[in-house]
């Protein structure tokens, strides 16, 4: 037996509430009328899915949503007379008779009347008249009405229905002479002979046939195609209707939202700034659901390899390292540091608690800008399990000594000063320790992972600030190269089942073949690169905002500031975002055909690193993208907050030193 009132509730909270209908009247009797007593039979269970669906005559019973939205845009409300144009199945007729006093409905096909008047009979809703006919003409009889819904659309709004208004009455009617587009039309009838309009946005319904709608067989006749429910034909609105609400992120749907991704072997979460709060708590609540349901056991995050390594210490519950010192002391300091940040480890503490090693959830790093701390890492290591090796590795990272604290000065000294290249003796020392995995790995696997990685890391950083000269492409891509091949060994060293989830910027998840950044710029990124290896067993998911507050600097090195984020450009795929008027939602781009060709030519879409300079946002920070080729899906927040970084306020009582942060 279907649970169908749950299903109800579901329906109102999801597609109807959280699309932004407010009214509790139309709320509440939409978690009244059984939606199932007014499908074909056989469709029951299909009854609270978010789209239309058939009943006779070749007709269709309209969306959840549109049915809500017409009735708050009449605003029905108790001791009403309403009289509705379009009867249908009858769905909405009957949600209407829950609100106010009397419904008139009307329907051009007589079997669609009788049995809409059946279901009323059955029900036991008493306050609904039907009747057959044209409605175009109105019910001349039962006027004045204080509402009139029109569910089938116009060349206009019909006069007789005009004046059939009371004053101060309200006719909500799709109007338009194309069938694939009206626009949704509130006429306020504001005196004896005065009426105001307001547009609601652009809609597409089945035709009003009639006197004073379009003639049976005449120019619309042609266009007669089989009746169509009401879809939205504006983009924005196209939007609308396939965004899936998101409700708080404490909310179980939340995670469950994304559970489609949750076959794949990599997720990769991408975000539109370094500073949202709201980017941060949305990847935080998606990667507990794949980690808690869909073993998902590395997360591997945009962020340097030693200092992820201390959090996955802490996150393993293993023995901080003697003498380490506090992780993510380098600008941009906020990005990890911030309250986000810390409650997400928190949970994965607590999660990785009753697990044994091989189960448990680990946090790594996937960038390569502290070479310092990996220096340090890898002798630190050579120390303990191989004295004799680590006085070589002492020698060879000592090249690198004089440029360890300001290694962008690097490249430059070796290339125009003469200064000794230090690329071989790091490559050396990578691959003697490497050489050694089998010796090393028996005393303690994790440790020789961190290890090897660090020397990697070393490797690709020398090569990385030495290219870095030069500018371009090419350092970019070595970057993202060497966090994609980070992803693989971990990948690798987690066995054949082992699935990741990756943080980083839209910059790095979004596919850069359709970007900007790779059709000017010849740049790649790992979400390509995942792509490229991983085929569809890779799902890149990007993130967005209009606007808010943004933690961010003014320039490198510069000082966290919140700045305002500024409104998002009206060529830009944010402002379409922000135009169909949801507030947060998941945009799946590969469910809705139509809507992805429309997306996919490319505008611009906003960049916000750790620097925001809103003066200069149009050269600095958009950039055109494809949406719909660079992500498999998009998450939407349309006002968001700057992160909250650590602070003293934030030590632990008790706990002196609230590791892994330091504070
Ligand atoms: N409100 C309905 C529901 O909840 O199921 C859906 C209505 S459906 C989108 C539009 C209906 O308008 C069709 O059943 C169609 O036959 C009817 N219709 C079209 N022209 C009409 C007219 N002049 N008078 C009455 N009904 C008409």
């Amino acid at each position: 037996m279907l649970d169908l009132s749950r299903a109800r509730d579901r329906m109102v909270k999801i597609h109807v509430a959280r699309r932004g209908i407010r009214n509790r009247e139309v709320l509440q009797a939409m978690r009244e009328v059984p939606r199932e007593a007014f499908v074909a039979p056989g469709f029951e269970e299909f009854a609270y899915e978010d789209g239309p669906l058939p009943i006779a005559d070749g007709q269709t019973i309209s969306q959840p949503y549109i049915v809500a939205l017409m009735i708050e845009m009449a605003e029905a409300k108790a001791g009403d007379h309403v009289l509705e144009v379009g009867t249908g199945s009858g769905y909405a007729a009957a949600v209407m008779s829950r609100i106010v006093e009397q419904v008139y409905t009307i329907e051009r096909h007589p079997g669609l009347a009788e049995t809409a008047k059946q279901r009323f009979e059955k029900l036991g809703y008493d306050n609904i008249e039907v009747r057959t006919g044209d409605g175009t003409n109105g019910w001349p009889e039962a006027a004045p009405f204080d509402a009139i819904v029109v569910a089938a659309s116009a060349p206009g709004a019909p006069l007789a229905l005009q004046e059939q208004l009371d004053v101060g009455g309200i006719l909500v009617i799709p109007v338009g002479d194309d069938l694939d587009s009206q626009r949704l039309l509130k006429v306020t009838r504001t005196g004896a002979s005065t009426y105001s309009e307001e547009d609601f946005g652009g809609v597409r319904f089945v035709p009003l046939i009639g006197e004073q709608g379009w003639p049976e067989g005449g120019k619309p006749a042609e266009l007669d195609r089989p009746l169509r429910h009401p879809q939205p034909v504006s983009l924005p609105d196209m939007i609308a209707m396939a965004a899936e609400p998101l409700p708080d992120f404490d909310d179980q749907a939340f995670g469950e939202s994304f559970d489609r991704f949750a076959d794949r072997r990599v997720v990769l979460l991408g975000e539109a700034s370094h500073g949202t709060s709201e980017f941060y708590k949305a990847r935080a609540a998606i990667t507990r659901r794949l980690v808690e349901r869909h073993g998902f056991t590395i997360v591997a995050v945009e962020a340097d390899w030693p200092d992820a390594a201390a959090i996955d210490r802490y996150v393993r519950h293993r023995k901080r390292l003697a003498g380490a010192t506090a992780p993510f002391q380098r600008f941009p300091v906020w990005m990890w540091r911030n309250t986000d940040v810390a409650a997400f480890t928190d949970w994965m503490r607590n999660h990785n608690e009753k697990l044994q090693p091989p189960r448990q959830a680990g946090f790594y790093g996937l960038d390569i800008y502290n070479m310092s701390g990996s220096i340090a890492a890898v002798l630190d290591y050579l120390d303990r399990v191989d004295p004799r090796s680590a006085k070589i590795a002492r020698e060879r990272y000592g090249c690198l000594t004089p440029w360890q604290n300001e290694p962008s000065t690097y490249g430059r000294a070796v290339l125009t000063a003469g200064y000794r290249k230090c690329e071989q003796a790091v490559l050396q020392q990578c691959r003697d320790l490497l050489a050694k995995h089998l010796e090393y790995a028996q005393s303690d696997g994790a440790d020789f992972l961190d290890a090897s990685q660090n020397a990697r890391l070393i490797a690709a950083a020398e090569r990385y600030y030495r290219i870095m000269y030069y500018g371009g492409a090419e350092s970019w891509n070595l970057r993202d190269s060497h966090m994609f091949e980070t992803l693989e060994h971990l990948l690798d060293a987690g066995g054949p089942n082992s699935k990741a989830i990756v943080w980083a910027h839209n910059s790095h998840i979004g596919d850069a073949r359709y970007t900007e950044m790779g059709v000017v710029r010849d740049e790649l990124n790992i979400g390509q690169l995942c792509r490229e290896r991983f085929g569809n067993q890779a799902a890149l998911i990007g993130m967005g905002t209009h606007s808010g507050t943004v933690a961010a600097a003014t320039e490198w090195d510069g000082e966290m500031e919140v700045k305002q984020v500024l409104a998002s450009r009206g060529d830009s795929y944010e402002w379409l975002c922000h135009e169909c008027r949801v507030p947060r939602f998941l945009l799946d781009l590969g469910r809705d055909e139509a809507l992805r060709e429309r997306l996919l030519e490319r505008r611009l879409e906003r960049f916000i690193g750790v620097i925001y300079r809103p003066e200069t946002e149009l050269r600095s920070h958009y950039a055109d993208a494809s949406l719909p080729q660079q992500f498999d899906a998009f998450v939407w927040f349309d006002k968001t907050s700057a992160v909250t970084p650590l602070g003293p306020q934030h030590a632990r009582a008790g706990v002196p030193d609230t590791y892994p942060f330091g504070l």
